[in-house]
């Protein structure tokens, strides 16, 4: 079991590193119209890129700063902290390319795609869910069959968030008989400029740093060198899936969640002592400074979540209890946060004048987006043996 220890002094200086970015090239106002206008900015993260942030999930054999999932938690946690606008697309890169590739990538999509991903200048997007599969993953319709060394789709992926910005798509395939379940799943790398891809936008009130997509194929054709982890993987994707990447990617939306609800209370403190109501702050008055410690514990008991599982992951220890824990955890206690913020701060929660209203809705997709809160719960008891 981890003791705790002061913060590794190389992310304590990320940290500061990019606190001062986000001050200088992601103010408050931006962030606001970056929301309304459903968009990340991108002249603004082609700076954040040459910072080489994304190098921190692969490993330096492939051009990589050499896997550091706690430093990487933590950019995603100070990006986030600025809304879903320059912390979501380092995800596109970091974790769905960089880490699912480290981790199950075959050597030559390694030597392919690696040394482009950790130097930030491919995006992947997640082909995961579709009209009939959220949490269900083992239930995916999306058909790939074999035809000689090509690879033949045909389907509909939906909420495939960023496919029309991104370059590949990290697309779960059924490559047999659904009966089998588990054990005819795939992970095929799908670019987007392939023909016989179409793709229709999806609006949604959470993350608004793009437009999610529904992702048609029509007879797509990949070679078989694009089967995530090479031929021998072919039916293999559960195991894929089941592994270490997932582990990692309960600990991304974690720090998400984890950093939005930090700016959430931030700001409804900061709020809390300056408008006055009966004559003082309203920070003064007992309901609000119970409010106010309540959400500032619960934050604390998150962070030690989130970096207690990112430590495990980083040790290559188990840890498939802990991420769980930690994505259960605080995504629901970011919705608990966040909905005592938004009392703090009353009609101006509501009104776009502050950040509040954006931080409410990103929050309380939190226990839905990235394997559902009952679905952790689900995955606990069975991890637990309950
Ligand atoms: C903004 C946004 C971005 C997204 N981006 C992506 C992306 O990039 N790629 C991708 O693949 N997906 C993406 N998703 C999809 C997201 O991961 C799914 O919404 C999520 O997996 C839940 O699926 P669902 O909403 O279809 O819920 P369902 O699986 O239909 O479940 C509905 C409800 O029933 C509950 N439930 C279902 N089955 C059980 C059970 N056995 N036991 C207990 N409770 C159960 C669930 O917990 C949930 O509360 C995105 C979603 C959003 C909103």
């Amino acid at each position: 079991m981890q003791s705790f220890t002061d913060e590794p002094a190389h992310v304590t200086a990320i940290r500061d590193q990019l606190r001062r970015f986000v001050a200088d090239h992601a103010p408050r106002e931006k962030r606001i119209q970056w929301d309304r206008e459903r968009r990340w900015p991108r002249d603004v993260y082609a700076q954040l890129n040459a910072l080489g942030l994304t190098a921190l999930t692969v490993p330096a054999d492939h051009g990589g700063a050499g896997q550091d999932l706690v430093a990487a938690v933590a950019v995603i946690e100070e990006l986030a902290a600025a809304g879903p606008f320059l912390a979501g697309p380092y995800i596109h890169t970091a974790f769905y390319g960089g880490m699912n590739l480290a981790e199950n990538g075959s050597p030559e999509q390694q030597v392919r795609y690696l040394p482009a991903l950790a130097r930030g200048e491919l995006f992947f997007a997640y082909g995961l869910s579709e009209p009939d599969v959220g949490g269900d993953l083992a239930s995916v319709t999306t058909r790939a069959e074999r035809d000689g060394d090509t690879v033949v789709i045909n389907g509909a992926k939906r909420w495939c968030t960023g496919a029309d910005w991104a370059d590949v798509i990290y697309c779960l395939v059924r490559s047999g008989p659904a009966d089998a379940r588990h054990r005819n799943l795939s992970f095929l790398l799908i670019p987007t400029d392939t023909p016989g891809i179409s793709m229709q936008p999806i609006a949604h009130s959470n993350l608004r740093y793009t437009d999610s997509q529904d992702v048609f194929f029509d007879a797509v054709r990949v070679p078989t060198a694009n089967i995530v982890g090479g031929e021998a993987m072919w039916n293999r994707g559960w195991e894929q899936l089941a592994g270490r990447a997932l582990d990692v990617e309960k600990l991304e939306i974690s720090a998400v969640a984890y950093g939005i609800a930090r700016a959430a209370l931030a700001e409804a403190w900061g709020y809390a002592r300056e408008r006055v109501q009966f004559g003082r702050p309203i920070a003064q008055h007992q309901a609000i400074r119970h409010k106010m410690v309540t959400a500032a514990t619960r934050l604390r008991a998150c962070r030690h979540m989130l970096y207690h599982a990112a430590w495990l992951a980083q040790e290559g220890r188990d840890c498939r209890v802990e991420t769980s824990m930690a994505k259960l955890f605080i995504a629901d206690t970011g919705v608990e946060i966040a909905l005592a913020c938004q009392q703090v701060m009353g009609a101006y929660a509501l009104s776009d004048l502050y950040e509040m209203e954006r931080h409410v809705r990103d929050l309380l997709g939190m226990p839905i987006v990235g394997g559902s809160s009952d679905m952790q719960r689900n995955n606990l008891a069975g991890l637990m043996r309950l």
